[in-house]
């Protein structure tokens, strides 16, 4: 493609960065999800909304890290409040309780009102994963439901149809399992049951065929943080799990403080049994949090006090009946003051992240439309996609596919060479530092490219 050749000969030492890097990690990346052909850009330096790769080159960053920038790089007042817990503690790793846990849990809480009780993690996949642990816990049964296209992170319970080809992957209306990964245990993925996005009444008869072995279903509320399950469906979701005795887990890992300060769930007016979070709320910085009903959450709670005081006390008999859950660095101190001030300059300013979000949207479908292109800018808040499709409304994987996926990777490479960093097929998402200079600036880069290919 035209695309790709422009692209190599804007980023040579990109290219030859990763052929030696290939020689020290497979692929030359420590994520595959980081890969894209022929190689991916280098990137070397971070400043609010823009980033800088080896060769020198400047792009306004869309990636934003996968969504977890939500004030970009090197915002100077998290900068700062990493800086006062460092300075102050080192890194302040006690392993023991200690207040930031408190005022974060208490920050969360109030603003997901769902979570009774909450948790630490590392990252989004052990939050969704402790997650999963506890609807196994909590009801006895140890199958999960998920939905065809929907992301949790990448354990063998979970990735599953996160991006099958449809030809393999049965009717739409009851799909097949489809494991995404040489390695993953046939076993495991069997105990997961994959359920067609926004179609309620399939998902309710696949839910009620598997309803004495399925402990809970898991979803992105908004699949891959930009296609929005219709409200009825929601409501109808969070009605018939709770009939069948079905825990709901909203993975909110991408949507939690990016769509809306309380996640989709807020938005939605629904209360899931469990709510994983992750990206932004760290900051910068790897972590997740696990949330829910206290019912559910509490049969992670340890003999509390058992060995000091009197045993009787104990809520459980052994240690077999409470759900473990560990990890050296839950509730790092330094990531949580990155997480607390991040949502702090929030709380102020994710109004006009939205309004900016909004304007470049229009402006991309505008141009698409003056080259009698039909596309679609599909999302809520702060992160959206290009999708360009005769679609009249794209509503889950099966609709995603039938978009014109060759031209939006062409768009996306002349993109990257007029500097607009978004791996190819991406979505994109916005930071409070994207404004109308930068905004201005893709438009103008979106028109080039266009006039370019049209
Ligand atoms: N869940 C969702 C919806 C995600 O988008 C992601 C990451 O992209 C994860 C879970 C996994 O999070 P992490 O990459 O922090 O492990």
């Amino acid at each position: 493609s035209e695309g790709i050749k422009e692209y190599i000969k804007k980023t040579p030492k990109s290219k030859e960065f990763s052929e030696k890097s290939s020689l020290i990690m497979p692929g030359g990346v420590t994520a595959n999800i980081k890969f894209f052909e022929p190689y991916p850009i280098v990137m070397e330096k971070g400043k609010g909304a823009y980033l800088f790769d080896l060769d020198g080159n400047e792009y306004v960053d869309y990636m934003l890290s996968y969504g977890a920038l939500k004030l970009g790089h090197g915002h100077p007042k998290v900068l700062q409040a990493v800086q006062n817990q460092l300075q102050d503690e080192g890194t302040m790793l006690f392993g023991t309780p200690h207040k930031l846990e408190v005022e974060m849990g208490t920050k969360v809480m109030e603003l997901y009102p769902s979570m009774e009780r909450i948790r630490y993690t590392n990252s989004g996949t052990e939050a969704t994963l402790l997650a999963i642990r506890l609807a196994y816990g909590y009801t006895g049964k140890y199958k999960i439901a998920k939905f065809e296209g929907h992301y949790h992170g990448g354990y063998d319970q979970v990735l599953q149809s996160v991006n099958p080809k449809v030809n393999d992957a049965g009717p739409a209306n009851n799909p097949i399992g489809i494991s995404e990964s040489r390695g993953v245990d046939p076993y495991i993925a069997e105990q997961t049951i994959i359920l067609p996005f926004n179609n309620l009444e399939a998902t309710i008869e696949i839910l009620t065929k598997w309803k004495d072995e399925l402990a809970g279903v898991i979803l992105e509320p908004i699949q891959g943080g930009f296609i929005p399950a219709d409200q009825d469906f929601m409501d109808g979701l969070r009605k018939v799990t709770e009939e069948l005795g079905i825990l709901l887990i909203f993975d909110e890992v991408k949507t939690g403080f990016r769509i809306s300060m309380g996640g989709a769930q807020q938005i939605y007016g629904i209360k899931p049994d469990i709510t994983a979070l992750g990206k932004v709320v760290g900051g910068g910085f790897p972590f997740g949090i696990v949330g829910g009903k206290k019912e559910v959450m509490d049969i992670s709670a340890p003999s509390a006090f058992s060995d000091v005081f009197d045993s009787s006390q104990s809520k459980h008999s052994n240690a077999q009946d409470v759900l473990f859950h560990s990890g050296t660095y839950n509730g790092h101190p330094t990531i949580l003051a990155a997480g607390l001030e991040t949502i702090a300059v929030l709380e102020t300013e994710i109004a006009s992240v939205f309004e900016n979000t909004e304007k470049l949207k229009k402006g991309i479908v505008e141009l698409f439309a003056s080259k009698s292109i039909r596309a679609q800018t599909i999302g809520i808040g702060s992160i959206f996609n290009v999708v360009i499709t005769d679609l009249d409304e794209v509503k889950n994987y099966r609709d995603l596919q039938q978009s014109n996926f060759a031209l939006r990777k062409e768009i996306d490479y002349h993109l990257l060479v007029e500097g607009i960093y978004m791996k190819p097929l991406n979505r994109y998402s916005l930071s409070t530092v994207h404004g109308e200079t930068e905004i201005n600036r893709t438009l103008e880069a979106y028109e080039t490219v266009l006039n370019k290919l049209f």
